[in-house]
């Protein structure tokens, strides 16, 4: 499995273990999960959300041609957070999306 796994992938994997289980089920459970914070759904503009099961804040490439979705370790958004906490704004949850050429995709259309 990716590292960031559509319903649909999680449902063929899960489905190896246990044969008898729903899409409906699995598609439910992930929806329970991402409302309750346990996972992270990255909301993909041009295909399927995509499920990421790292808790920490971190952010997420893109590619706009193959689906490829990249963790970016950066953190340009430190500051951001201590400038919401000092004016008092809870943040809940942030969701950073970069969008453009995984370097496979890249040379591809280089050629
Ligand atoms: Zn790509
Ligand atoms: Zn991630």
């Amino acid at each position: 499995m990716r590292n960031h796994p559509t319903s649909a992938e999680v449902y063929e994997r899960v489905r190896e273990k246990h044969p008898s289980i729903s899409r409906a089920t699995v598609y439910r459970n992930l929806a329970v999960l991402a409302e309750g914070g346990d996972i992270v759904r990255v909301k993909v503009p041009s295909g399927a959300d995509h499920y990421d099961f790292r808790e920490d804040a971190h952010f997420h490439a893109v590619c706009r041609e193959c689906g490829a979705v990249c963790d970016v370790d950066v953190q340009p958004g430190v500051d951001a957070f201590a400038h919401l906490d000092a004016h008092g704004f809870q943040v809940e949850e942030c969701s950073v999306v970069f969008s453009g050429l995984c370097p496979a995709c890249a040379a591809k259309a280089a050629e």
